[in-house]
C-alpha cells in the first residue's frame, strides 16, 4: 500500500477559530485555498473551510468555479470568492457570471476586461491591488488615476468593491517595521484611490485587506475588514519569529493544530548484516547488523531528497532514522529499536505517533525549505481521507 494523507476537519476549524477570537467581530475571517488548499487537496478541505470561512480566496478561475459548483451540489451558502491571480478575458466573463469578485493588479486588464463588455456580462467586481513594497503584483500608488483609466472606460462593467495590499517582510522579523511603513503606504494609496473613483462619480471602495496569517497574528493595525488566512488555517505558523511575536503580542500563544498527517506502510521489514550500504550512492553504511524497513515513498510523492540521511520517521512512537538516500519511490529507515522485530510496519513521515511528532517545521529545517513548500508539494495523487465531524 502506497503513503497516505489524513487530514482532520476538527483541526481546520479550531485553527479558523482562533483566528475569529483573535480579530474580534469586526473583522471577517476568509481563507485561503490556491495551491491545492496548499498541497492538502481542494476538494477535500472545501466542505470544511467553504462552511467557517466569510471569503475565500483563490489564484485560479477554474478554482473559484469550482467552489460555485461545490456550492451548487451540496446547497450551501454562496461565500464571496476572490481570485487573487492573473486572469484572461473569457475568464473575467464566466466570473463576472458567477458573481466571483477578481484582483486587478496591473494595466492588461483593460484590453482582457473588454471581453466584459463584448459579453454583456454582469457587473465584475474588482478589488484593486496596490504595490506597498512587495514589488510583486500591483500599482504603484501615485500612479493610481493614469493606470486605472482603462479600466474606468469598462464603465459598468467592473465594480470596483475592494483595495488590497500584500506584505513582504512580516515572517522573517519580530520587529514590523517594513510592514508598517507598507500600511502608510497603502493607507495614502487607498486615499488616493478613493480620490480618484470620487472623480470619475464611483462610490469610493467598500473593503480594504492586507493580512496574511502572520500580520493577522502580529500586527492587529493591519486587520481591516478582512484578513486572509492561508498557512495558519491548515495549522501551522508561518515562522518562528511569528510565533515569537504572537506570544508577545498577545501574552498567550493560541495552539494551532496541523490538519495533515501523513503515514506509510512498510513494503518490507529485513535485517541486513553489518557493513551493508544502503541506497544510491552507498552513502550509509551499517556499522552492525541493522533492521530497515523499506518506505514506497519517495521525492516524486513530494518526500524531499534533501531529507537523505538527516529526517527521521515514527514507528511506534519512536524515532527511526531515514538511512542513506532518499529515491524517486523509496526511503529505507532504521527500525532496529522497534520492539518485537516486526517484519511491517506503519511510519509516521508527518504527525504524530504515540508523545512523538514530526512537523513540516521539522522537514522543511532538514530540507532548508519553509513548511509551506513541505506540503504544498505533498503528491496530489496520494490518497487522502478526511476524519473529524461532518460538516
Ligand atoms: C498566499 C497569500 C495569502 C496567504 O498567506 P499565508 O502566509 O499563507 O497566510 C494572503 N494574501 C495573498 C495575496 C497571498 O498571495
Amino acid at each position: 500500500m502506497a503513503s497516505h494523507l489524513t487530514l482532520d476537519r476538527d483541526a481546520l476549524r479550531h485553527n479558523v477559530a482562533v483566528f475569529r477570537d483573535l480579530v474580534g467581530p469586526s473583522c471577517r475571517v476568509g481563507t485561503v485555498v490556491k495551491g491545492d488548499a496548499y498541497g492538502h487537496g481542494f476538494v477535500h478541505v472545501l466542505p470544511t473551510l467553504h462552511d467557517v470561512s466569510d471569503v475565500l480566496y483563490v489564484v485560479t478561475a477554474a478554482e473559484a468555479l469550482a467552489i460555485r459548483a461545490h456550492e451548487r451540489s451540496s446547497g450551501a451558502p454562496r461565500r464571496p470568492v476572490l481570485v487573487i491571480g492573473p486572469l484572461v478575458g473569457e475568464e473575467l466573463v464566466a466570473l463576472a457570471r458567477a458573481g466571483v469578485a477578481v484582483v486587478v493588479a496591473d494595466a492588461g486588464f483593460g484590453a482582457e476586461g473588454r471581453a466584459l463588455v463584448d459579453a454583456a456580462a454582469p457587473p465584475l467586481e474588482v478589488h484593486v491591488h496596490l504595490d506597498t513594497g512587495l514589488s510583486r503584483e500591483g500599482f504603484l500608488p501615485g500612479t493610481l488615476a493614469a493606470s486605472l483609466a482603462p479600466l474606468h472606460a469598462l464603465g459598468d462593467a467592473v465594480d470596483v468593491a475592494g483595495v488590497l495590499t500584500h506584505f513582504a517582510d512580516t515572517e522573517d522579523v519580530t520587529e514590523q517595521d517594513f510592514a508598517l511603513s507598507q500600511l502608510d503606504r497603502f493607507d495614502r494609496g487607498a486615499a488616493e484611490l478613493d480620490a480618484w473613483l470620487a472623480s470619475v462619480d464611483r462610490p469610493a471602495a467598500r473593503q480594504r485587506h492586507t493580512a496574511a496569517s502572520a500580520a493577522a497574528l502580529v500586527l492587529p493595525r493591519s486587520r481591516l475588514d478582512v484578513v486572509r488566512v492561508g498557512i495558519s488555517a491548515y495549522g501551522m505558523w508561518p515562522s518562528r519569529e511569528t510565533r515569537l511575536s504572537t506570544r508577545l503580542v498577545h501574552g498567550a500563544l493560541p495552539e494551532l493544530r496541523p490538519v495533515m498527517t501523513w503515514r506509510c506502510p512498510s513494503m518490507l521489514v529485513k535485517t541486513v548484516p553489518a557493513g551493508s550500504y544502503v541506497g544510491y550512492g552507498c552513502t550509509h553504511r551499517c556499522d552492525d547488523a541493522t533492521r530497515v524497513a523499506v518506505l514506497p515513498v519517495g521525492y516524486h510523492d513530494g518526500y524531499p531528497r534533501l531529507l537523505s540521511n538527516r529526517a527521521h520517521v515514527l514507528v511506534d512512537g519512536r524515532r527511526c532514522a531515514v538511512l542513506g538516500r532518499v529515491m524517486m519511490n523509496h526511503v529505507v529507515v532504521d527500525v532496529s529499536r522497534v520492539p518485537d522485530d516486526p517484519d511491517h510496519v506503519v511510519a509516521t513521515l508527518l504527525g504524530e505517533d504515540g508523545d512523538a511528532r514530526v512537523t513540516a517545521d521539522d522537514l522543511a529545517g532538514w530540507a532548508q525549505t519553509i513548511n509551506y513548500e513541505i506540503v504544498t508539494r505533498v503528491g496530489a495523487h496520494l490518497r487522502r481521507e478526511v476524519v473529524g465531524a461532518a460538516p
